[in-house]
């Protein structure tokens, strides 16, 4: 597996806006948006395209479409602040939700929903989970994606934790991690600290 932080000033001065704590939920949301842009764009690099060739005003000209079935994966709540931005991107992309529910004492993820489209064992999976504290909901999300035949995944987040990031490592490495930001620690409530506080309540007022 391997971490790739992205450096993109763009995604930086988005994620320092995030960070902030007197951004109100409009601005987050389209920070969130702005930054999930940004950082999909980095973690689809790899996406396939085939050679297509169209006739400009002028003459032939010879381009690449993307060829894959792409299907983004939001871990619910949270992740919904990033998938729209990711279906501007990639518009055709399908999509599955996973529902984890966080125990606010254990801050031990259980599902309690998951639907996919069909056909993911050839599809190329965008898992987006802003906030990778101890990874716990990660591993959990990747394990029902495994389940339900994905193989071919990446996980985008805003901000993750060095817990998170070798949790995911260690159980399972053949996953590609994007993420502008490796921060210091977690506190006892397991939030990343510094963080952005709880992403999902940032993005919907309910704090
Ligand atoms: N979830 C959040 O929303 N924030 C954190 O810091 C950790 C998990």
């Amino acid at each position: 597996m391997s971490v790739h932080v992205v450096e993109h000033p763009l995604v930086h001065d988005a994620l320092v806006t995030l960070r902030d704590a007197r951004t109100q939920p409009e601005v987050f949301r389209r920070m969130a948006v702005r930054i999930s842009l940004l950082l999909a764009a980095e973690a689809t690099r790899d996406l396939p395209a085939s050679p297509v060739t169209v006739q400009t005003p002028l003459a032939p000209a010879e381009g690449r479409r993307v060829s894959a079935d792409v299907v983004v994966v939001p871990v619910l709540r949270a992740g919904l602040g990033m998938l729209d931005a990711i279906l501007e991107l990639i518009p055709g992309a399908r999509v599955g939700h996973i529902g984890l529910q966080r125990n606010e004492s254990t801050a031990v993820a259980s599902q309690y929903y998951a639907r996919f489209p069909d056909n993911l064992p050839s599809a190329y999976v965008v898992l987006v989970d802003p906030m990778l504290a101890t990874g716990g909901s990660a591993v959990a999300a990747l394990a029902v994606l495994k389940a339900a035949g994905a193989s071919n995944i990446r996980i985008v987040c805003i901000v993750a934790a060095p817990d998170g990031v070798a949790l995911v490592e260690r159980l399972h490495p053949d996953v590609d991690i994007y993420t502008p930001v490796i921060d210091k620690s977690l506190n006892a409530q397991k939030y990343i600290v510094p963080g952005l506080g709880d992403f999902g309540d940032r993005l919907y007022g309910t704090v």
